[in-house]
Formats: C-alpha cells, sequence, structure tokens
C-alpha cells in the first residue's frame, strides 16, 4: 500500500502552505483533492448547468474524469486562477456535497496516489473517507477569525467581511453534508493553529509523519 499522509481541516486553516512545505521537505508527492472539487464547479459554472441539477452535476463530473484524469491537474495558469475565484469558490461546496461526485472525485484522488507514489494529501475527508489507512492523519483548525485574516492578506482585494462570511458558509457546508462529511478521523492528530507561525505549524505536522 503506498503511504499516504492525510491533511484535513477547514477552509483556510493552512493545508496547502503546510502540505506543499512537507512534500519538498519529504521529496514526496502532493495532492490537492480541493482543486478537482474546484474543477467540476468551474466547468458547471462555464458550462451553465444548473448547481441544483444533481443528475446534470454528475454527469459533467463522470465527462470530466473520463477524458485524461490525470491531465486535469495540469491546468495553465488561467486556469489556476479562476479555481480560486470567488464564483467557484461560492459554488464548490454545493456541488462537494453530491454523492456521485464524491465517489467519482475519491476514486480519482486514490488512482492519482497510486500514479506518483508516496504523497501527502489535503482535504477534508482524506482521514476519514478517502485513505482510512493513511499512515499519518492530521486535521488542523483555527478559529474562523484568524482563518479570515489569514486569507485577507493572501486575497487583499476582497474584503475581510466578505472572507469571513464565505469560509462560515463553506464551513458549515462541509461540516452538515451527508456524505463524507468533515471531521477528523478519531486517528487523526488534531493541531489548534490559531496562535502559531506558519513554520511552527510546519514542525509540529513534520513531527508527525511517518510514512
Ligand atoms: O481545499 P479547498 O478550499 O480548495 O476546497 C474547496 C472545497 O472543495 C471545500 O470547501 C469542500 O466543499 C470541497 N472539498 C471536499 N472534500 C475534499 C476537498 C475539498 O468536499 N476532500
Amino acid at each position: 500500500r503506498t503511504p499516504v499522509i492525510a491533511i484535513d481541516g477547514p477552509a483556510a486553516a493552512g493545508k496547502t502552505t503546510v502540505s506543499k512545505a512537507i512534500s519538498d521537505k519529504l521529496g514526496i508527492g502532493y495532492v490537492e483533492s480541493g482543486r478537482t472539487y474546484r474543477l467540476v464547479a468551474y466547468h458547471a459554472i462555464r458550462e451553465h448547468v444548473p448547481l441544483t441539477d444533481e443528475h446534470a452535476l454528475t454527469a459533467l463530473c463522470h465527462r470530466m474524469l473520463s477524458s485524461s484524469p490525470i491531465a486535469l491537474y495540469q491546468t495553465d495558469a488561467a486556469t489556476a486562477r479562476a479555481l480560486r475565484s470567488p464564483s467557484v469558490t461560492r459554488a464548490v461546496s454545493v456541488v462537494a456535497k453530491l454523492p456521485g461526485i464524491r465517489t467519482a472525485i475519491t476514486d480519482l484522488t486514490r488512482k492519482i496516489v497510486e500514479h506518483i507514489g508516496p504523497a501527502i494529501v489535503e482535504g477534508r475527508d482524506i482521514g476519514t473517507a478517502v485513505f482510512p489507512n493513511a499512515t499519518t492523519k492530521i486535521f488542523l483548525s483555527a478559529t474562523a477569525e484568524v482563518r479570515a485574516k489569514r486569507r485577507n492578506r493572501q486575497e487583499p482585494d476582497r474584503g475581510y467581511a466578505e472572507i469571513l462570511a464565505d469560509i462560515n458558509r463553506r464551513d458549515e457546508l462541509d461540516r452538515d453534508r451527508q456524505h463524507s462529511p468533515m471531521t477528523p478521523a478519531p486517528d487523526a492528530t488534531q493541531i489548534d493553529t490559531t496562535g502559531l507561525t506558519v513554520d511552527e505549524v510546519i514542525s509540529k505536522v513534520e513531527a508527525q509523519c511517518r510514512l
């Protein structure tokens, strides 16, 4: 079985920054599962698929994934930017609630890891649903206000209040959905990063990592 480090947690908890740093330090792969959910939302918006049409969204997701799943990860810079745009960010948690989409993306994430080998995988349900046998499981958290402040520093064009509202809305949808809701795995190490610097979080996570 391929060794996996699972990093889960709510929006803007620092998962991406930490995961990239650890993947560099340990020389292992890095998989951002949120990106695939964002890609489905992005295509749904472009193709005018209503976010209420579960059947059409699931069909769109299957079409995307059946064409060239690994290539989905090699998007150009403009698409990469669009994936973080407010419209995609607003739509993504609605799309991510749908069981058909979760199953398809869970399969894809497992296939990607099979393909690239040992990896750090970040998301919401990696340690619970995608890789329940992960060698290391971390659940990062911080208060919503601190997460919004950090995100606001990265995205000064969006106001703090808008970012905070988005984070709270997304967390609620991610936590309260029926299928693989965001929740720490029973065997995850939970790290509250509220008062910590990025480097402190990286060291704490690194100290837990077993491959
Ligand atoms: O990590 P990121 O903020 O880019 O994720 C975007 C959205 O994708 C999350 O708010 C969540 O709705 C969904 N997601 C998920 N399960 C994952 C990763 C992301 O439901 N494993």
